[in-house]
């Protein structure tokens, strides 16, 4: 399935697993593509990140 990137324009492929995928999980399809979710998803990470460093952290000296 091909889509358009709401982003940055760009046409991207949304193979049949994924789709499959978000219907499974009962969300909508992705507007953007890798490249643009991979940015979105730094941005988020960079506040997550820290706590996900915690955690692993309390994993080791447990
Ligand atoms: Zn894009």
């Amino acid at each position: 399935m091909i889509c358009q990137c709401k982003q940055c324009g760009k046409k991207f492929n949304l193979t049949e697993g994924e789709i499959e995928f978000y219907k499974s999980k009962g969300l909508s399809l992705p507007k953007r593509c890798k490249e643009c979710r991979k940015i979105n998803n730094n941005k988020n990470n960079s506040v997550s990140g820290k706590r996900l460093q915690t955690t692993l952290l309390l994993k080791t000296t447990g």
